[in-house]
């Protein structure tokens, strides 16, 4: 990444439920994964991030490596005396005070919007091998042709999802998006399951089977394809629809099936959602992002097959490696304007 190797300041994109860091260690392989489990190292570009509700964490591990050194005068020549950092998401607002109070630095906020686009657009220029799509089992990265790149559709799923038309740097619009998000699945898991994590939920979910508590278009036609209209018997009728009839209750259930089923559910309706608002601009490509995905590949199958399914292999959802971190590179990258 050598177009970053000037920059050394820290970017903060504070979300509902995650923070996320981005900051330039002069030492590379420097590592803070042992103090608290939570940050990788790209080079010399760093990642971290923490959840929102344990913002104290966040703070401490700032303060730690004194990354709040790392703040800049503000370009206006507002207060002198304190230094800035990029910031962005709703947090940046909320919490604006507390890292004030206990780091002694200002927010220069970016919009969250711009930030996200900003940094999806970065990556996509300047970061080799960064897109991919994933179908099948299959991982292929996508050569992305520079000169070709807008417009295309991005949706990130954070704790809810946007949907955002993007025509060029800094050119784009919010057409779309749906409060059935990241937070949706970890909020509705939690109480479903009673675990405990986003980590938790995830493994729980590798182990289910949907199909337990799904209402397959099998179950209904007795096992048979509902050929007419191109359904095949195993495709879901009604989401957790069988839960209806089994005269069970909650408990009956493996909290593993219910994972699954919920993560099926939230990630078949994104990428469908995600589809029809690509179909409405005539949108061929559609970049995923967000922590909600995860690098998993089941939602990204999932997702994935649902782009196929409905666009009838019109359209191709592709998935970013840096999918969680593109709202703070966004931020980050505006050092340079
Ligand atoms: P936001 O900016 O709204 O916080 P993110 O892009 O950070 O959005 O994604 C948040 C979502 O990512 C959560 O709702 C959850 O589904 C998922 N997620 C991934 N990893 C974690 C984690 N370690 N803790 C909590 N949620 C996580």
């Amino acid at each position: 990444m050598d177009s970053t190797q000037k920059i050394s300041h820290l970017a903060l994109d504070i979300g509902g439920t995650l923070i996320k860091l981005v900051y330039f260690s002069a030492n590379g392989d420097y590592s803070e994964e042992s103090r608290n489990g939570c940050s990788v190292v790209h080079g010399k570009l760093c990642f971290a991030k923490f959840e929102t509700r344990k913002i104290d964490d966040c703070l401490e591990f700032i303060r730690f490596n004194i990354l709040h050194h790392s703040g800049v005068q503000h370009p206006n020549g507002a207060a002198h005396d304190k230094l800035y950092v990029k910031a962005t998401g709703g947090g940046a607002f909320k919490f604006a005070d507390l890292f004030k109070e206990k780091l002694g630095i200002l927010f220069d906020k970016e919009d969250e919007m711009h930030s996200l686009v900003g940094g999806v657009n970065f990556l996509l220029k300047t970061v080799p091998r960064e897109a991919f799509t994933y179908l099948d089992g299959q991982k292929e990265f996508v050569e992305i042709d520079h000169n070709d790149l807008y417009p295309y559709l991005l949706v990130n799923i954070g704790s809810g999802v946007s949907m955002i038309k993007v025509d060029g740097d800094g050119k784009y619009e919010r057409i779309s998006g749906t409060s059935l998000g990241g937070g949706t699945f970890l909020g509705l898991g939690k109480l479903l399951t009673k675990c405990k994590s986003f980590d938790e939920l995830l493994e729980l979910s590798h182990h289910g089977n949907n199909r337990v508590i799904d209402m397959l278009v099998g179950d209904i036609y007795g096992g048979t394809d509902y050929s007419k209209i191109g359904l095949s018997s195993t495709a879901i009728a009604s989401s957790f629809g069988k839960a209806i009839s089994d005269g069970k209750e909650l408990e009956d259930y493996q909290p593993e099936d219910v994972a699954r089923s919920l993560l099926r559910m939230i990630s078949n309706n994104i990428g469908q959602i995600a589809y029809l608002n690509a179909l409405r601009f005539g949108l061929k490509r559609i970049f995923f992002g967000g922590f909600f995905i995860r690098g998993l590949e089941y939602t990204m199958d999932t997702i994935s097959v649902a782009v196929h399914f409905w666009s009838r292999g019109e359209a191709k959802a592709m998935f970013l490696r840096h999918e969680g971190f593109l709202g703070a590179l966004g931020a980050f990258t505006s050092y340079n304007n």
